[in-house]
C-alpha cells in the first residue's frame, strides 16, 4: 500500500480533486457569501454504486488482521497530518469555523489522533465461561457494510468518529455527509483514500433523499447516525423493515451546575468554552448554565469579561477563535429563540444585536441572565453562541431542572470541592457528566447519549464493540 505524503499542498488542490465533472450545487462560505466551490449531486442510483462496490470489497478487507487493518488506520492518520493545514482550511472555508481555538486546525488534529487511538485499542475474544461444564467465549465479527450519516457542525471528526472502528472491525464504509459541508468530508475521504484499500470507504453526496435510502438499504447492516434528534426518529423510522443496527448520536441540551462554593474567576474560561466551543454549535456544549444564586453575579461578571477576550470573525483570519453561524436557518433559530428571551424580560450581559447587511452569519457572543427555566432559549437546543444563565438556590432545583428536559447528551457540575460534585454528578440524567470542564471528549472514553440524546456509545473498545457483530462460540 502506498505511504503518505503531501499530496495536497492548498485547499485549491484538494477542491481539485474533488470537483465534479460536469454540473454540482454551489457551496457558499457561511462568514463570507463567497464561493468555496461545487458539491457533487449524488444521487440513489450513485448510492447503489457505492453500496455494492463497499459489499463487493467487505470479505477481502474482513479477511485481514486486526493488526494489518490498524496499521491501515495508523497510514490513514499520516495521511491527514501530511496534508493537514489544506483540510483545515478547506473546513474553515466550508463550515466557517475560524483556523485557530478549539476549531479547523484542531478538528483535523482530532481526526488524526482518532484514527491513531481507534488503531491502537486491544480487542481479545472474552471468555464468558471455563470451568468442567464447558466453556464460552465472545467474539466479535465484523457486520458487514456500515452506513454513516453526518451533521454540519464537526463534519470531518464525526465522520471519523463513524468510520474509524467500523474500518477497524473489518466493516466497509459509506459515508452520506451533510448537504451543507460536503466537501469537508469529500476531502477528507480524498485523503484517506489516498492510503486505504480500494473501495473500503465510499461517500456519497447528496440530500435527504440519499440519507433515506441509505438508512432504508437491505443491503447495509448498521447505520451510524449523528444529527438531530428529529431526524434521528425519521431515520429508527426507516431502517426498521431491515432489523439495521443502529447507533444514534442525537441532539442534546446540557445542562450545567455551578455550586456556591465554586470558584468563579477560576472556571469562567472553561465553562465559556464549554459553551461556545465551534461558536455554540456543538452537540455536546454547555447550553444552560444553572448558576447558585450566592455567585450569581460574580460568575455572570467572570463570564462577560471572558467573552470580551473572544475575537469572532473570518476564519481564514488568523486572530479569531469564533466564526459565524453555520447557514441561515441556524442563524434563524438563534436569532428567535434569543429575540424571546430578551421580549420576556431577560436581562442581556453580552451580545444578542446581530448587525445587520453583513454577508456572514454571525451572531454576536451573546450571555443572557435572569431568564426563566421554561423560556425556549433554556427549553430548546439553540445550537449557536447564545447561554442563558438560570439561578437556582437549592441544589435540589437546580437538579430536577437539569433532569426536566427529554434529553440527556451531557452535563457538568462546577465546585472546589470534586467529592460533592460528583455526588451530584450521579444525580444527572446524561450519558456523561463532566466536573469542572465541559464537552471534553477522549477516544479512550465511551460516548453516548441518555434519552432522547440517542443509544449506542461510541469511542474505546466499547465504541469497537458496537461495530462488531457479538458473536457466542460455546463448546
Ligand atoms: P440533521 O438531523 O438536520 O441532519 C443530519 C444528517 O441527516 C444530514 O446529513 C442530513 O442530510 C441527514 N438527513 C436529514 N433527513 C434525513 C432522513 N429523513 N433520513 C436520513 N438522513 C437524513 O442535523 P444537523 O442540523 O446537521 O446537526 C445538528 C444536530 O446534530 C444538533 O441537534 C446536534 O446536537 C446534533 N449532533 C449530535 C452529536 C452527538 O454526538 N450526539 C454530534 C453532533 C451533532
Amino acid at each position: 500500500m502506498p505511504t503518505a505524503t503531501t499530496t495536497f499542498a492548498t485547499d485549491a488542490d484538494l477542491l481539485a480533486a474533488i470537483q465534479p465533472s460536469s454540473g454540482g450545487r454551489d457551496i457558499h462560505d457561511p462568514a463570507t457569501g463567497g464561493l468555496v466551490g461545487k458539491a457533487p449531486e449524488h444521487t440513489v442510483a450513485d448510492l447503489e454504486r457505492a453500496v455494492s462496490a463497499a459489499r463487493a470489497a467487505q470479505p477481502a478487507w474482513a479477511a485481514l488482521t486486526h493488526a494489518e487493518r490498524s496499521a491501515a488506520l495508523n497510514r490513514a492518520a499520516d495521511a491527514v497530518e501530511a496534508n493537514a493545514e489544506a483540510l483545515a482550511v478547506l473546513l474553515s472555508r466550508e463550515q466557517g469555523k475560524p483556523l485557530n481555538g478549539p476549531n479547523a486546525r484542531f478538528e483535523v488534529g482530532a481526526c488524526a489522533a482518532w484514527l491513531r487511538a481507534t488503531a491502537g485499542f486491544e480487542l481479545e475474544p472474552e471468555i464468558l465461561v471455563d470451568d468442567e461444564g464447558g466453556k464460552a467465549e465472545m467474539h466479535y465479527r465484523a457486520l458487514g457494510v456500515v452506513g454513516a450519516i453526518g451533521p454540519w457542525n464537526w463534519p470531518m471528526m464525526i465522520s471519523v468518529w463513524q468510520l474509524a472502528p467500523a474500518l477497524r472491525m473489518g466493516n466497509t464504509v459509506v459515508l452520506k455527509p451533510s448537504e451543507y459541508t460536503p466537501l469537508s468530508v469529500l476531502a477528507l475521504v480524498e485523503v484517506l483514500n489516498e492510503v486505504l484499500p480500494a473501495d473500503v470507504l465510499h461517500v456519497v453526496s447528496g440530500g435527504r433523499e440519499v440519507g433515506e435510502a441509505l438508512s432504508a438499504h437491505r443491503d447495509v447492516d448498521k447505520l451510524m447516525f449523528t444529527g438531530s434528534t428529529a431526524t434521528g426518529k425519521a431515520i429508527i423510522r426507516s431502517s426498521a423493515d431491515t432489523v439495521k443496527r443502529l447507533t444514534m448520536e442525537l441532539g442534546g441540551n446540557d445542562a450545567g451546575i455551578v455550586l456556591p462554593d465554586a470558584d468563579p474567576k477560576a472556571i469562567a474560561a472553561d465553562l465559556f468554552w464549554g459553551a461556545f466551543i465551534n461558536t455554540g454549535q456543538t452537540c455536546a456544549a454547555l447550553k444552560r448554565l444553572y448558576v447558585h444564586e450566592d455567585i450569581y453575579e460574580e460568575v455572570c461578571t467572570a463570564l462577560t469579561e471572558v467573552a470580551a477576550q473572544m475575537p469572532m470573525g473570518v476564519g481564514l483570519d488568523e486572530a479569531n477563535v469564533l466564526g459565524p453561524l453555520q447557514n441561515k436557518a441556524q442563524f434563524d433559530i438563534v436569532t428567535s429563540l434569543v429575540e424571546a428571551a430578551v421580549d420576556s424580560g431577560a436581562r442581556v450581559l453580552a451580545g444578542a444585536n446581530p448587525e445587520s447587511g453583513q454577508p456572514g452569519y454571525f451572531y454576536p457572543t451573546t450571555l443572557i441572565a435572569d431568564i426563566d427555566n421554561d423560556n425556549p432559549l433554556v427549553a430548546e437546543e439553540q445550537f449557536g453562541p447564545a447561554l442563558p444563565i438560570i439561578k437556582y438556590s437549592s441544589v435540589d432545583e437546580a437538579v430536577a431542572m437539569a433532569n426536566g428536559l427529554d434529553v440527556g447528551l451531557g452535563a457538568s457540575v462546577w465546585s472546589s470541592d470534586k467529592e460533592a460534585a460528583r455526588e451530584v454528578a450521579a444525580r444527572i440524567q446524561a450519558g456523561t457528566v463532566w466536573i469542572n470542564k465541559h464537552g471534553a471528549v477522549d477516544p479512550r472514553v465511551p460516548f453516548g447519549g441518555a434519552k432522547a440524546s440517542g443509544y449506542g456509545l461510541e469511542f474505546g473498545v466499547a465504541g469497537l464493540k458496537h461495530l462488531g457483530q457479538p458473536q457466542v462460540i460455546s463448546y
